[in-house]
């Protein structure tokens, strides 16, 4: 039986809370002890009690709806570090832990699966420097590594959904639909930034959701001449059939052909130029990551945390680092080091402006 500890990295998504629940509790109930660590990786270095702590089932009753991470997410700059990474090896071996399960975003996956390819390594420089004992290097020579995705931008590759993104597009719709009531009473405009650097799928679903009249996402960047004139074309026409209200959605990463970005000022500055309508920006910020969990963001950290556990526990010699993932409707195991690579790819050919090569490597993602 194994001791399975569970740590929230990167930033936090609506639904992390449910899924390091659904991982201590299939870990209890498959007859494992249950470790969480506190802070992300800098619990990991910091080591001891205060950072990684037994957890009982009761530890985490109340979590399946509660928004943000009750074990706290940190950024960690040691952890990039080969030292802050065998400080984090000697806290974990202290601690008795053999399998550790991560729930974040790109950044934190490459963080976990460096950890377990570096791991001999790391174990064997504790055993000659006598760190740790020989009984101590036999018990922990392997570490079992998995990763869930919380993420509220949805922007990994190899799954459709990423635990938080959900959650996120129902906030902005919430939020959007509030404004819509006063921007309908004044004949408004609004300018709404929601988040997403390289991805812009809650700017697009959200969009969907709220019969926005335009959008701007990242994948999706036009010439200065061409999208004022063709968002003041299609804001026109809306207008002269009689909508009240304007809403435009611009993604935090939305950019124009020259690669510069678009920002809601200069969405502003058209709109109220050309169009001379009465127009107010709001940056929706933190509230997207707010508030308790949709339903199905309950739903998928729930289903994920027992597949990871399941997977620590059969172990898959064929994906030595699994990322637990969510493929029209299945949730299933993926290799981590593969996804990530996807997902850094896609995000640097949007960002060179190459979005033939984006689009056919999202292809390779849902082909596959
Ligand atoms: P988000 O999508 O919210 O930004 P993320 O997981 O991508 O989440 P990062 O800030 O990139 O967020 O990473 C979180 C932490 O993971 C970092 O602070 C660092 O401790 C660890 N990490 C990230 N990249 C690496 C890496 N290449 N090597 C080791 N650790 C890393």
């Amino acid at each position: 039986k194994r001791n399975i500890a569970v740590m929230t990295s990167g930033g936090d998504a609506p639904g992390m809370n449910a899924n390091v629940r659904a991982i201590i509790r299939a870990a209890i109930y498959k007859g494992c002890k249950a470790f969480a660590v506190y802070e992300g990786y800098s619990g990991l270095v910091k080591g001891g009690p205060k950072y990684i702590r037994e957890m009982s089932w009761h530890d985490v009753r109340g979590w399946l709806a509660e928004g943000g991470t009750n074990i706290g997410t940190a950024r960690c700059m040691e952890f990039k570090e080969r030292w802050g990474r065998l400080a984090a090896c000697k806290n974990m071996i202290d601690a008795g832990i053999d399998a550790l399960i991560v729930c974040g975003g790109d950044g934190s996956l490459t963080g976990a699966d460096l950890f377990r390819s570096e791991w001999p390594s790391l174990i064997s420089e504790l055993k000659e420097t006598k760190k740790i004992t020989a009984e101590q290097y036999d018990k922990y020579k392997h570490l079992n590594i998995c990763g869930t995705v919380g993420s509220i931008d949805n922007d990994m590759s190899s799954t459709d959904a990423t635990i938080g993104a959900y959650s996120s597009l129902a906030r902005i719709c919430q939020a959007i639909d509030y404004i819509d009531a006063t921007a309908n009473s004044h004949q408004r405009a609004f300018v709404i930034e929601v988040m997403g650097r390289h991805c812009g799928w809650l700017a697009l679903m959200a969009g969907m959701a709220t019969s926005a009249d335009y959008i701007f996402i990242p994948e999706l960047p036009s010439s200065k001449k061409d999208w004022q004139d063709h968002m003041c074309k299609i804001v026109s026409k809306h207008r002269e059939r009689g909508k009240r209200k304007t809403i435009v959605i611009v993604a935090e990463g939305a950019i124009g052909a020259d690669l510069t970005p678009i920002t809601c000022k200069d969405v502003l500055n058209v709109l109220v130029d050309r169009l001379h309508l009465d127009t107010r920006i709001t940056t929706l910020g933190h509230v997207q990551r707010g508030g308790t969990a949709v339903a199905y963001d309950r739903m998928l950290a729930t289903l994920q945390g027992v597949a990871a556990v399941d997977a620590i526990l059969e172990g898959s010699p064929e994906i030595p680092s699994p990322m637990i993932s969510i493929v029209e409707n299945k949730i299933v195991r993926k290799p981590l080091v593969e996804a990530v690579k996807l997902t850094k790819q896609v995000a640097e050919a949007i960002s060179k402006k190459d979005f033939q090569k984006a689009i056919s490597l999202r292809d390779t993602e849902f082909n596959e």
